[in-house]
């Protein structure tokens, strides 16, 4: 028999992102429900035929999800909050459930979406279920079926898949007081009885139940609870129990005493798993191995994989699965698009179409195709050959990295000296105002930046029109008096693409684009090769912003971490290293910056802490390196250079000594949401540098009144020492328009130099 072969699931958006632009239509009413569907199906059997055509085992069916496929899990259960419910819950439900229902669509009291959260460390954000102790399960959403039917019925053997009843309740949260969510799970176990029952009946032989949180550090209760669910599962079908984004060496003794009929696991992201898995599992389960990262745009190296895999396959004979890692949705659809790269780029790349393919060569060859393993040995050709390529491997790059040393992070004076200079070159006020970066895309920025791209505006004419926003974002500010101004970013689309457009070692996509959530794709630029900066990047916006005004001028960057965690990165080289190289890239740009007269600048770092890695125990080190690379950033400046950092999220507490760690001059983070809450932990950490906490909410149109920023700036100076306090909206301005924003931030000033001035009176 030929080894059995599949996929996690498949790229649902489209190619050409189908269902974006469809769902987009659905909501402003342009389409109709049947119009939708229509085209939903037919990504579905597109892509129940790439996996047929390349020859898989098995038709994955259950990956697809009109929003997100925890949404779809909870529509599936008859799992709706309340305020969201409307009758039989519909594809309408399913989308207040997501994206809440506004007062004037329904001319009703509308209802607010569910929270959204990161699925695990991707950048893929699901909808979080809501429980509460009088929660029902109860089969509702017959989305699941249908879709099994569809496959079945144009000839394909289906292999649903279905998010485990345990991973579903870890993922989401209690909305009441004093209560369990797991003791849900019995309830929960009945409806999961009656679904398996239901793909039994329409002849389904195996199930994929996704349980990813079997990779995570489970605490006793929660990894027991895997028994009780399993023991419940017991029906006619086969389960295969899916694990992904991590090992399993935490809950591998628990998961061999499961009664499934097999395991997946993920040796893209946790390899050296698979020995002690494989020598631990029953013997009559399969092991499904996940070898083609499906969360990334690498081709697979399948000559070594084959050499891996071998002794493996000689070991469980049919027992052994091929797979991808993960679910495809993680990565763009199909390379074949991809007009622009070189045909030396697109010889190391593989998207989901070709992953699909390779996960079909692999089994090929491990079944002793002669030709299947010759063809493994092309394929890797060009991995092997880019491995010892100078254009690759730069040698100067990696030079520089050998430079490392602690005294390189460091910068040459301590914050208190620092500060001490800083505030006689800088002349600040008491609670300087100032913003996060970004004002507002406006459509003409949109227009001309697209216009650019098309080669229908020449380079001067793009320079001047970017000047011209420039100069208009400086007049306002001075109009409202804040004191640290901002350039405003009009020349980028994207805090991370913009900086890997202009750094040597990035390749970015036309296709590219992957599930952020909902209708929302983002398409990150990929690390091909070391990163270098071939010429200054940010210097001539700045130093153009700073001749329009006497007052200081912030530069603007995207920190290594951040430009990192939001860009597809090597497989060759470790995150680490890509951290330093651009570490490198951006303290060359700090230091041409202050050598042009920039006196202040900002390291953007929103993403340091959802680049953690899913086990607690590899906190740390992540977190020493994240800090450094930052600190080799910022260390070229001289005492007197003032550096900013910002981060965007509520959750300090775990990360609060490495956010202290950066040593940056003044951090600005977002507070507004939760009433200031959240200094609370710079408070008890003791924070020794300058805060601003964010006063005011951007996502929200409101205009905060003055009477609001002053009671939240009072509220900062109970825990923060004033002298150490700035006052700030909470981000970047990019999606507000100029009349909020202004509203908002003279609302702003005003508030701070009120306080500023009844401080000052105390003083006295
Ligand atoms: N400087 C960026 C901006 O203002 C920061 C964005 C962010 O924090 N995500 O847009
Ligand atoms: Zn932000």
């Amino acid at each position: 028999m030929t080894t059995t072969t599949h996929i996690l699931g498949y790229p649902r958006i489209g190619e050409k992102r189908e269902l974006k632009f469809a769902l987009e239509k659905y909501w402003r009413g342009e389409i109709d429900q049947n119009q939708l569907k229509a085209v939903g199906s037919d990504l579905r059997e597109k892509n129940w035929n790439v996996q047929k055509e390349a020859g898989l085992s098995f038709a994955t069916a259950g990956d697809f999800a009109w929003y997100d496929h925890v949404l779809t899990t909870s529509l599936l259960l008859g799992h709706v909050p309340k305020r969201n419910r409307n009758g039989f819950p519909d594809l309408d439900t399913l989308f207040r459930v997501g994206r809440g229902q506004s007062q004037k669509s329904c001319d009703c009291a509308g209802s607010a979406a569910s929270d959204m959260t990161k699925w695990f460390n991707t950048n893929y954000h699901y909808i979080v279920p809501e429980f509460s102790e009088d929660d029902t399960f109860e089969v509702s959403w017959p989305q699941l079926f249908e879709e099994v039917n569809q496959a079945i019925k144009a000839g394909h053997k289906v292999k649903p898949v279905l998010l485990g009843p345990v991973s579903y309740l870890y993922l989401g949260k209690e909305v009441q007081d004093g209560f369990d969510r797991l003791t849900l799970l019995p309830r929960l176990l009945s409806a999961y009885q009656s679904i398996l029952a239901k793909l039994s009946k329409l002849g389904v032989e195996w199930v994929q139940i996704d349980e990813p949180v079997l990779a995570l550090e489970l605490d006793s209760q929660w990894a027991d609870s895997f028994k009780l669910a399993y023991q419940v599962l017991q029906s006619d079908v086969k389960l295969l129990l899916t694990t992904y984004f991590d090992s399993v060496d935490d809950t591998i003794s628990r998961i061999i005493e499961l009664p499934v009929n097999g395991l997946h696991i993920d040796i893209s992201a946790a390899p050296q798993q698979l020995e002690t898995v494989a020598s631990q599992l029953p013997s009559d389960w399969v092991l499904s191995v996940g070898a083609v990262n499906g969360r990334n745009v690498w081709r697979a190296d399948l000559a070594a994989l084959h050499a891996k895999l071998e002794p493996y396959k000689a070991k469980l004979g049919d027992k052994l699965w091929i797979a991808s890692s993960c679910s495809l949705l993680h990565s763009p659809v199909d390379l074949e698009l991809e007009e622009k790269l070189s045909g030396e780029v697109r010889s190391w790349f593989a998207f989901a179409k070709q992953k699909v393919a390779e996960v079909a060569l692999l089994a090929k060859a491990l079944d002793g195709d002669q030709a299947a393993i010759q063809a493994c040995e092309d394929y890797s050709a060009p991995l092997v050959v880019r491995r010892s390529a100078d254009h690759v491997n730069k040698p100067t790059v990696q030079a520089r990295l050998n430079t490392i040393d602690k005294a390189l992070a460091e910068r040459s004076a301590p914050y208190p000296e620092r500060a001490a200079h800083q505030a006689e070159v800088l002349g600040l006020p008491l609670l300087p105002t100032t913003t996060i970066g970004s004002f507002p895309q406006t459509d003409e920025i949109r227009v001309q930046r697209s216009a650019y791209r098309q080669g229908k505006l020449s380079d001067a004419d793009y320079e001047q029109a970017l000047k011209n926003h420039i100069s208009d974002a400086v007049r306002r500010q001075e109009a409202l008096d804040l004191d640290v101004l901002v350039h405003g970013e009009a020349e980028r689309n994207d805090m991370v693409e913009y900086f890997a457009e202009n750094l040597a070692g990035f390749q970015t996509t036309q296709f590219g684009w992957v599930q952020s959530y909902g209708s929302r794709c983002v398409k990150p630029a990929v690390v091909v090769a070391d990163i270098e900066r071939e010429k200054a990047i940010t210097v001539e916006w700045s130093t153009y912003a700073q001749s329009l005004t006497s007052k200081q001028m912030k530069g603007m960057l995207t920190g290594p971490v951040t430009i990192l965690c939001w860009t597809f990165p090597r497989e060759d080289i470790t995150r680490k290293e890509i951290a330093q190289q651009l570490a490198f890239a951006l303290r060359d740009e700090v230091s041409d910056l202050q050598d042009a007269g920039i006196n202040i600048i900002q390291i953007d770092e929103p993403a340091i802490r959802e680049g953690l890695p899913l086990k607690k125990r590899d906190h740390s080190e992540y977190l020493e390196w994240a800090v450094d690379t930052f600190k080799i950033s910022a260390a070229s400046a001289k005492p007197e250079t003032q550096i900013h950092t910002h981060m965007c999220y509520s959750e300090f507490n775990e990360i609060i000594e490495s956010v202290a760690a950066l040593d940056a001059d003044v951090i600005t983070i977002e507070t507004s949401r939760s009433n200031m809450e959240l200094l609370k932990a710079f408070e008890d950490f003791n924070y020794p540098n300058e805060i601003g906490p964010g006063v005011y909410d951007i996502h929200s149109p409101n205009i905060p009144s003055e009477q609001w920023i002053e009671d939240l700036l009072r509220k900062a100076a109970e825990k923060i020492p004033a002298q150490r306090l700035w006052a700030n909206p909470d981000c970047g301005l990019k999606t507000r328009n100029w009349e909020e924003t202004e509203k908002s931030l003279a609302n702003l000033v005003s508030a701070a130099k009120n306080v500023r001035a009844e401080w000052a009176e105390q003083a006295e």
